[in-house]
């Protein structure tokens, strides 16, 4: 499990592999943001999920 915090506003998005974590984080982007996040900015700022 990966994750990104919007740098934004701080959501977390979390995903099980690279495509699901673009979806959920891009999902997050476009609603709150009304920002189309490249996926290579999703993939560059993914973390690995400690929890
Ligand atoms: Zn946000």
């Amino acid at each position: 499990m990966r994750e990104v915090i919007c740098p934004a506003c701080g959501a977390l998005t979390e995903g099980e592999s690279d495509d699901e974590l673009y979806r959920a984080t891009r999902e997050h982007t476009l609603d709150a943001h009304a920002y189309d996040i490249p996926r290579e900015h999703v993939l560059a700022a993914a973390v690995e999920a400690h929890l």
